[in-house]
């Protein structure tokens, strides 16, 4: 019989953001419990957070080496199956390669480790330990994201020519971060956020998208990034010119200073017969134009989307016109990485449909984009080639 996975977290403490989206969709389909955690940085607080969710003491840790530690020493049937990382970008590495080593799966926060060497160690480490391991590129877990991804795969744009893809926000227009706003004031920090503030964190969102999409990988880029709030120490926005493989063109912004944007993650991709446009704030909807023709708007939940992607098809909750959206692409990309631990744990083929969640190689993928924004950047906008 299938039993649940047991969940570990680290990260996640009172008052932080994305942990609680974690625990939220890992949870979601039932397949998966919470079982373990050291949750904050502060021990205190990582035991309030245990009590919260009900977490058995014993099992509430203060430190994460502890966590590793006492869950080694456990029956291997209640020892946690896998860690989700939800911790600022400088402890991803560190937590990750520990988990790892000590033999659990894991699920780790973007951008995956502060640079490229660390990325590339990590990606050695998950290679050697032959345990599975997610990175929470959340945007990728959305049916008319997979849908698109589809659209394109299965030729219906032809070459693709031109790629557009924003992630405008505004939430930090003002310098937050000095009256201590606890996601303002990591994320401006170097030391715990790493070469890039808003290209690392959105921007990395971005390019993940678009190559997830379109299927092609980005060959160089043109960037100008800028830090317009006076003392800040990384930049709040930046715009890349991106040549593609194959090809194709294409522009990249991010921002964290356009105000009135929430989260505008939008993408368009222009073939020679087709293109196709999608909002992150209007998730349900694929907008797809044909030459000549009226745009077709496509509606997460009808039989014709499922029909034309099964992935698509199958990261469907909910009937039409009921809108899913932000935690259950979370949760999409834990079904898949779940079904693919348990795969693994029976010593079984793994459905090549349950291998869809973003992967290690995605996370070098982010770094090397991050490194090359940052080098074009500083060259004062040259082409920079990303390896
Ligand atoms: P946050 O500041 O709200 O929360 C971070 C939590 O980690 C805090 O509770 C903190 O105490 C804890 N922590 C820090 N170091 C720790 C350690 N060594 N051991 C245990 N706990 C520790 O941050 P956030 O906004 O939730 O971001 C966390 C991560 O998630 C970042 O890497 C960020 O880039 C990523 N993120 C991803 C998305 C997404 O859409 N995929 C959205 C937001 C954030």
């Amino acid at each position: 019989m299938q039993r649940k996975l047991r969940m570990g977290m680290v990260g996640g403490g009172p008052g932080a953001f994305i942990g609680e989206v974690h625990r939220k969709a890992a949870r979601m389909d039932g397949g998966i419990e919470l079982v373990a955690g050291a949750f904050d940085i502060n021990p205190r607080k990582s035991k309030q957070m245990g009590r919260e969710l009900c977490i058995d003491s014993k099992r509430t840790y203060t430190d994460y080496r502890k966590m590793i530690d006492k869950e080694l020493a456990l029956d291997a049937d209640k020892r946690i199956d896998f860690v989700s990382i939800t911790t600022p970008n400088n402890w991803h590495f560190p937590i990750a390669k520990d988990f790892l080593e000590a033999g659990f799966n894991v699920m780790c926060e973007k951008p995956m480790t502060m640079d490229v060497k660390e990325a590339v160690k990590l990606q050695d480490i998950v290679k050697k330990s032959r345990k599975v391991f997610g990175l929470m590129h959340n945007y990728t877990g959305y049916p008319m994201v997979k849908l698109a991804r589809d659209m394109v795969k299965q030729g219906d744009l032809g070459k693709i020519y031109k790629v557009v893809v924003q992630y405008p926000q505004g939430w930090l227009i003002r310098p937050i971060e000095r009256d201590g706003q606890q996601q303002a004031a990591w994320r401006t920090d170097p030391k715990q956020s790493g070469a890039a503030g808003c290209m690392g964190d959105i921007g990395t969102h971005a390019e993940n998208l678009a190559e997830y999409i379109t299927g092609l990988k980005i060959k160089e880029i043109c960037a100008d990034l800028t830090t317009f709030i006076k003392g800040r120490r990384l930049d709040d926005d930046g715009n890349c010119l991106v040549r593609f493989n194959k090809g194709a063109k294409g522009l990249l912004h991010a921002s964290q200073i356009s105000i009135g944007e929430e989260n505008g993650l939008a993408i368009w991709v222009y073939g020679e017969n087709q293109a196709l446009e999608w909002h992150q704030e209007h998730p349900n909807y694929l907008y797809v134009k044909v030459i000549d023709g009226p745009v077709q708007v496509w509606r997460r939940g009808n039989d014709y989307v499922g029909a034309k992607s099964e992935a698509a098809g199958r990261a469907t909750r909910l009937p039409f016109g009921h809108p899913e959206a932000f935690l259950e692409a979370f949760a999409n990309n834990y079904v898949n990485f779940a079904d693919t631990i348990r795969a693994k744990q029976a010593r079984q083929k793994v459905d090549p449909i349950s291998l869809d969640f973003p992967k290690v190689s995605d996370g070098v993928r982010g770094m090397k984009f991050i490194e090359a924004v940052v080098k074009s950047s500083k060259m004062g906008a040259r082409w920079v080639k990303m390896k």
